[in-house]
């Protein structure tokens, strides 16, 4: 039987006492009934926002989801969610209920949740109140709105993504009327806003069957990356390809770790490849420039989704260094490191590798025998030149101004100078050294 961890039961026993109905609901229930450990613990219940903020004043409370029926309860064991029952309204625009109402019963609680396996909720007995099949859909593995699929999706176009995520997620199939109704809509998702659509985007990536969600429902992804939409079915006419782009994508997608940063440059990594196509006198297709051309449409297609300014920077290096031949020398691996850090030089190996996954098997071999060298080579970099940052240089910015340079910007300019000369061979990374090349830097100022 399905059991809430005590500081769960906590929230539920304080509120039954105080007379209110009180539900683990969703995700906590879904995931539970699947035997996996749930990410966080939603409570609904009968009493009202303030009527919940008194029973539980006890504990600390975040009370700045209370409009919408949200007090969030911050117990030793975790914060816990715990919302009033309600309805959400109209939706007059397929993103944002006119006004939620707080109704007294579960039931209609349950139907304003969006597929069958998130509108379960546990009783007191550990009794799963399930009223719309939910059991039976997660033990059949599928995703199915709750009510009639076109209104759901009309009301707020989000869900058509909650449907490829929660069908990445968990591994499910959309089940097929649900599924038609998400690629039929999917036109809503110009309504919702691109906060929402990159969160769904990122939760479809990182999911265990994204790479066949991705397939199956390009057109929905198409939607909202249109730059995308050119890859499906394009043939490279390459020897070195196998698949067309879309489909060489997704599975590059399948090969990533399931990290979203990394699976977000590998669904990106070939935009450029459309505008760059051309085939040469034999026939043969090329991608001249591409990853340039695919960084310069990934900075646009981040910018755009709203997508934090850390994730895109790290996105468009990867994509504009991805097609590169991975170096095979500690000498030529220790440039790549001083330009583009070792952190991401290691993620540059993950990307090779997801990117040369599906081909022919020779192929495959032989690319993955140079990148491993690649790799190789950047634990021999690491080893023979240990000075990559400014940070490792044996002097700081307190002995350059102890040799009288104005604090401000002439200190950082000696530095940098000095680890020119360090990374170049000129001087080695030695305090005596440095301070010897420093004091003849800072006669300039
Ligand atoms: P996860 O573990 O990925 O967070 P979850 O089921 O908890 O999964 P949330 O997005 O946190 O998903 O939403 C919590 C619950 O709220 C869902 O299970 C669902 O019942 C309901 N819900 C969330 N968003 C919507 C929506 N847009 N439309 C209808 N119901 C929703
Ligand atoms: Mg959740």
């Amino acid at each position: 039987m399905l059991q809430p961890p005590a500081h769960v039961d906590t929230v539920l026993t304080a509120l039954r006492a105080a007379g209110y109905a009180a539900y683990p609901v969703g995700g906590c229930v879904r995931d539970g009934l699947m035997g996996r450990v749930p990410a966080d613990w939603d409570v609904c219940t009968s009493a009202r926002p303030d009527q919940t903020a008194a029973v539980l004043a006890g504990f600390r409370l975040i009370e700045t989801g209370m409009r919408h029926g949200t007090v969030t309860v911050l117990t030793d064991g975790g914060p816990v969610e715990v919302t009033t029952f309600r309805t959400d309204g109209d939706y007059a625009d397929n993103r944002h209920p006119d006004k939620v109402t707080f109704v007294p019963d579960l039931a209609s609680d349950l139907a304003r949740r969006d597929f069958t396996v998130n509108a379960m909720a546990l009783g007191p007995g550990g009794e799963v109140v399930d009223l719309y099949g939910g059991q039976a859909d997660l033990a059949a593995g599928l995703i199915r709105c709750v009510g009639d699929q076109d209104t759901r999706f009309g009301e707020d176009a989000l869900r058509i993504l909650r449907a490829l995520r929660f069908a990445s997620k968990l591994d499910f199939a959309i089940e097929p009327a649900t599924a038609e109704s998400a690629l039929r809509n999917r036109a809503l998702l110009e309504h919702v806003s691109p906060e929402r659509v990159f969160s769904e985007l990122k939760g479809i990536l990182a999911g265990p069957g994204a790479g066949r969600v991705l397939r199956a429902y390009g057109a929905v992804i198409f939607q909202v990356i249109p730059e995308l939409a050119p890859l499906a079915g394009f043939d490279q006419r390459s020897p070195h390809h196998i698949h067309d782009i879309w489909t060489h994508t997704t599975m590059a997608v399948d090969a990533m770790a399931p990290d979203p940063v990394l699976r977000l440059t590998m669904l990106l990594h070939d935009v450029g490849k459309p505008p760059r196509f051309f085939t040469d006198g034999n026939g043969v297709g090329h991608f001249y420039g591409h990853a340039d051309t695919g960084a310069e449409m990934a900075e646009i297609i981040l910018r755009r989704l709203r997508c934090d300014n850390a994730t895109r920077k790290t996105v468009v290096t990867l994509i504009k260094y991805h097609d590169m031949a991975p170096p095979q020398t500690a000498k030529s691996m220790g440039r790549l490191v001083r330009k583009l850090g070792e952190d991401r030089v290691r993620q540059l190996i993950a990307c090779w590798r997801a990117d040369s996954s599906d081909r022919s098997p020779d192929v495959v071999a032989r690319n993955m025998a140079v990148i491993g060298a690649s790799e190789a080579a950047l634990e021999a970099a690491l080893r023979e030149e240990p000075c990559f940052s400014m940070r490792d240089l044996a002097v700081d910015g307190r002995d350059v101004m102890d040799l009288g340079v104005p604090e401000g910007p002439a200190v950082g300019a000696v530095l940098a100078e000095l680890f020119r000369q360090v990374t170049e061979g000129e001087t080695p990374n030695e305090r005596a050294a440095l301070l010897e090349r420093a004091r003849v830097l800072a006669e300039g100022y």
